[in-house]
């Protein structure tokens, strides 16, 4: 492998890549936000709700309707027959009595259709509270789940900001890596979660976290070569200060 180049960036590309995934990983959770999803149920229940009982005021209201249209129909009716009967032009008692009766039946149905109108007001009246109830609730809902998606939207807006400046910085890098370490780092990441690229440091392996013998750790020395941790292979550079200052440029996410 050619070590014309600074072997820093290897973690650099590291840090931006396990950074990217993090992030993306973090926008998708967000995306899937278990509460906004329930209020979201919550608010579709709600309106399905308010829909059923919108539907039933509206049946009363044409029922009410229906009942108005008979009893106008029916008092047209008595009027007729009183004018027949106050006109004189009836004689006959046969037919004078009929119409009486007539009257007297029309009257007691339009009591019971007044009894029935009666009923039905009190029934829309209390439809009314409940759909005004509903409408609160479902208001109220509503407004959650509008705090809740922007409070989401403005961590993900924050998220894609940091996760924008870690794609430059991985694009920037990746053009100063040669190709043969890409292939290996790219073996790598697939075969070790991600983690391809680690530091050693005081015989640590930082990657894993394990302890490299001092036979193996005196055969590293050279601070401008590229090792393989003896424990999880992974590829490891020598701790130099510069790594703390890499490490600050990808702090965003791990603060
Ligand atoms: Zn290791």
């Amino acid at each position: 492998m050619n070590n014309d180049f600074d072997i820093v960036s290897l973690y650099i590309l590291q840090l931006a890549s396990s950074g990217i995934s993090h992030i993306e990983k973090e926008i998708q959770k967000l995306k899937e936000d278990e509460e906004l999803r329930l209020r979201e149920d919550e608010m579709k229940e709600a309106q399905e709700k308010l829909d059923l009982l919108s539907e039933k005021l509206h049946e009363f209201d044409k029922e009410r309707k229906k009942f108005d249209d008979e009893l106008v129909l029916k008092t047209d009716k008595i009027k007729k027959n009183e004018k027949r009967l106050s006109s004189g032009t009836i004689t006959n008692t046969k037919e004078i009595i009929s119409l009486q009766e007539e009257i007297v039946s029309i009257k007691k149905f339009n009591d019971s259709i007044e009894n029935k109108v009666l009923e039905l007001l009190i029934k829309i009246d209390d439809l009314n509270e409940e759909l005004k109830a509903e409408k609160e609730k479902k208001d109220k809902i509503t407004a959650h789940v509008d705090n809740l998606k922007n409070e989401i939207d403005k961590k993900i807006d924050r998220l894609q900001i940091v996760l924008k400046k870690y794609l430059n910085r991985k694009e920037e890098i990746l053009k100063t890596i040669p190709d043969d370490y890409m292939s290996k780092i790219n073996e790598l990441v697939q075969k070790k979660g991600g983690i391809a690229v680690g530091v050693f440091k005081d015989r640590m392996c930082l990657a894993c976290n394990m302890e490299i013998s001092t036979g193996e750790s005196s055969k590293m020395e050279n601070a401008n070569e590229v090792f393989k941790c003896p424990n999880c292979r992974r590829m490891l550079i020598k701790y130099r200060d510069k790594i703390e200052d890499v490490k600050k440029e990808f702090l965003d996410i791990n603060s």
